[in-house]
């Protein structure tokens, strides 16, 4: 397993609940990773005037003719499992004073969908409960800060992988990547700095094929101009109870609950019409009870949001592109699997559906490890590196630099155009490249991607994806 986040966590504890073995590897702290940062929480369709059918609709709409049906169904029907599940783990969502799951609202949902824990600390106290798990399973072995720098392949499946400098060969009858997304190889972002689409590229080399690479999600509501605070998060979900957001002359000018890629892009345009840095989010009129951790971050950065507008800006947030995956999370690899924000089922579409990705975080890490057990045990272990017959050894990319991640913002940004794709066809970033090729193949705007040059959405692409082989011809394919 490698990655310690929410699918990583809970793909080791599904498999020790099987009784297999575990190894798990985590390059980061815990505090490091993504899920540890999520502040709204899991959808799930809970609520009496809820339906599978409901969340389906929604996850649909949000995904802009984009998303994979097939996929986008298993999510809406194993989530309300999952979350009964994290319960029976020990995690405590908040409840309504009846003692029912309390539910959230957040843009693009018809209705209250979002289980939560602490109010917007729900990640934090999910990974921690499953971290606590995690320690005290004997059947799971962690590594914490080792990093995985290869994939092994043999005889065209993955038999393993190979960590830092080849100091630890792990040999496994799957291999479960739960590495996270690539926000952070933005300039303006969300994500902790890890998140950098590492797991992506390891997948590649190895064989595995990468698709919508081109959808990644602003969020609307990331702090800007507030020292100690730049990116922060403040949850959706606070839109949900009622906050609205401000141009500099105090005039609304969005539905604030509408999908992300369309506030998002509406505030972008009314800071290019007002030349200001920020719209204001005004929060005066929530209970703070209810958002203790943004309230109290804020306050440390000296804004008190209970007076004052919060000054905030579309950032980088969310991967819905990433390693192919079906609907048990086989990659195009056999034996490799793929989790989380790492993984393109197709579920999202070209726009995902708030806290939908928690929710496939826990689903799909189930099926994965499911569906692994059932391959064969492994042969025994090389002794050395040196007897790996096919070593498929990523020059491992160092972190990004602030060169290429200002040339992401600038040219993959919330709208692009064929000038600046083709630009950051050079940048000496790999993921960059393949980001920028993936942009350059969908030739119109849909969801997420918006192309100055493509402005409308072309019908021809509904339900439309595009892949990168894996077979290292650098082929780009249409899958439907
Ligand atoms: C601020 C913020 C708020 C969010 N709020 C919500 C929300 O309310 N609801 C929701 O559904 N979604 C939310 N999201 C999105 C959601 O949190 C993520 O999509 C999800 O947590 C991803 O989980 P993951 O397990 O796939 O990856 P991560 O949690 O990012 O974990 C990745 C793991 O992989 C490890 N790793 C990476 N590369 C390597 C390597 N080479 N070797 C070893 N280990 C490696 C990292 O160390 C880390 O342990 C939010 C995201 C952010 C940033």
């Amino acid at each position: 397993m490698v990655g310690a986040g929410a699918a990583g966590l809970y793909a080791a504890l599904c498999a020790a609940r099987e009784g297999a073995t575990v190894v798990l590897i985590s390059a980061t702290p815990l505090a490091q990773t993504a899920s540890y940062w999520a502040q709204g929480g899991l959808a799930a369709a809970l609520a009496a005037d809820d339906s599978f059918e409901l969340h389906l609709a929604d996850t649909e709409r949000a995904g802009r003719a984009l998303v994979r049906r097939s996929a986008a169904e298993i999510l809406v029907r194993e989530a309300p499992a999952c979350v009964h599940d994290l319960q029976a783990l020990g995690v405590r969502f908040d409840g309504d004073r009846s003692g029912r799951l309390a539910l959230g609202l957040e843009g693009g949902h018809s209705v209250r969908r979002v289980v939560h824990a602490g109010g917007s600390a729900t990640g934090r106290r999910v990974v921690r409960q499953l971290s606590a798990l995690v320690a005290a399973e004997p059947r799971i072995a962690v590594f914490e800060g080792a990093r995985a720098r290869a994939l092994w392949r043999s005889e065209d499946h993955c038999r393993g992988l190979i960590c830092d400098d080849g100091r630890i060969i792990l040999v496994a009858r799957a291999v479960v990547l739960g590495t996270g997304g690539a926000a952070a190889l933005w300039a303006r972002t969300t994500n902790p700095p890890g998140s950098q689409g590492i797991g992506l590229l390891l997948a590649h080399a190895a064989g595995a094929a990468l698709a919508d690479l081109e959808l990644l999600q602003f969020h609307p509501t990331a702090v800007i101009g507030l020292a100690g605070r730049e990116g922060f998060l403040v949850t959706e979900a606070i839109r949900g109870e009622g906050a609205t957001l401000h141009d500099g002359n105090g005039e609304r000018f969005v539905d604030e609950l509408a999908p992300r890629d369309e506030v998002s892009r509406a505030i972008q345009l009314r800071l290019q019409e007002t030349g200001q840095r920020s719209v204001g989010l005004d929060m005066r009129a929530i209970d703070p009870a209810h958002f203790p951790n943004v309230v109290a971050s804020l306050r440390e950065a000296g804004l008190d949001p209970m007076r004052e507008l919060i000054p905030v800006a579309p950032a980088a947030h969310y991967m819905m592109g990433g390693i192919v995956a079906d609907l048990h999370a086989r990659c195009t690899l056999p034996r490799l699997y793929a989790v989380g924000e790492s993984s393109c089922t197709g579920l999202h579409g070209a726009n995902r559906l708030a806290s939908n990705s928690l929710s496939e975080c826990f689903v799909f890490a189930r099926r994965a490890v499911l569906d692994a057990l059932s391959e064969p045990m492994p042969a025994s272990a090389p002794a050395r590196l040196q007897e790996i017959e096919a070593l498929h050894t990523l020059s491992s990319p160092p972190p990004a630099t602030a060169q290429t991640r200002d040339a992401l913002w600038r040219d993959a940004g919330i709208v692009r155009s064929a000038e600046g794709l083709h630009r950051l066809l050079d940048d000496p970033h790999p993921l960059a490249q393949l980001l920028a090729r993936g942009a350059l193949e969908r030739a119109e705007s849909r969801g997420a991607h918006q192309r100055l040059d493509h402005p409308e959405r072309d019908p021809a692409l509904d339900r439309h994806h595009f892949v990168l082989a894996g077979d290292g011809s650098g082929s780009w394919q249409r899958w439907v």
